[in-house]
């Protein structure tokens, strides 16, 4: 196992991995997530309030019926009382009695409606501040998309060089230590850590004198015994 062959595999492989990184934590990708998970929710509350304001028109046309249904009784018993000739005393006072009743009625309904058509009124307006701000928001993102594609296009361009520098020295390696190093890396990166002072650099643990004295004697690719890179004992 030619350990610094790999070893310098390893730090083209590092570096593509870090800028590969680095594209995914840009601010301007960052802000991009933010504000389309920003658009997300204006887009919710703006579709709960369109149903609040569809519930609150319907029952708005309900009591508008209901308050001409009232009206239109009050003035059928008004005209009764405007017939005396009729009515005798006791019908007479019965029908007042009601015409006080559709009068209060009335009012009450006249209430209702004034706080419905309110309500519905402010309903809208909040809508309407709501369609703002998604607005001010889209027009944010597009701005950042435009800014993010053309980052994001040079990134790839030298995301590629990198990763194809890796790949030209990895043509250099043994493939079947190639594929232990990826297997290595599956569950810790760096993959391989330097042998110093007796420990791990990877891990900065202590390793036993039998595992130093295997690294020595083989070269062959000794495993750190608690992370489990590949142990590389630099001249
Ligand atoms: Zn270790």
């Amino acid at each position: 196992m030619d350990l610094s062959k790999l070893w310098n595999y390893m730090q083209s492989d590092m570096e593509a991995d870090r800028f590969s990184n680095e594209m995914k934590s840009s601010a301007n990708r960052r802000l991009l997530l933010k504000n389309a998970e920003i658009l997300k929710e204006q887009q919710v509350r703006f579709a709960k309030v369109d149903e609040e304001i569809t519930a609150m028109l319907e029952r708005l046309d309900s009591q508008k019926a209901e308050t001409e249904r009232v009206s239109q009784l009050f003035a059928k018993t008004m005209e009764e009382i405007g017939d005396v000739s009729k009515l005798d005393e006791n019908e007479i006072e019965d029908k007042m009695k009601l015409v006080e009743r559709l009068s209060a009625t009335f009012d009450q309904c006249q209430r209702e409606l004034t706080r419905l058509a309110k309500d519905a009124d402010n309903a809208v307006q909040t809508q309407n501040q709501i369609k703002r701000l998604a607005a001010k928001t889209k027009a944010e993102y597009d701005r950042v998309k435009k800014e993010y594609d053309t980052e994001f296009a040079l990134g790839k361009q030298k995301l590629k060089k990198l990763r194809d520098a890796a790949d030209q020295l990895a043509s250099g390696l043994d493939p079947a230590d190639l594929e232990r190093y990826r297997q290595i890396k599956q569950h810790v990166t760096p993959p391989i850590a330097k042998l110093e002072n007796n420990q791990c650099t990877g891990c900065f643990m202590t390793l036993s004198v039998g595992t130093i004295r295997g690294i020595k004697a083989s070269g062959m690719g000794v495993t750190c015994d608690n992370c489990g890179r590949l142990l590389f004992l630099s001249e």
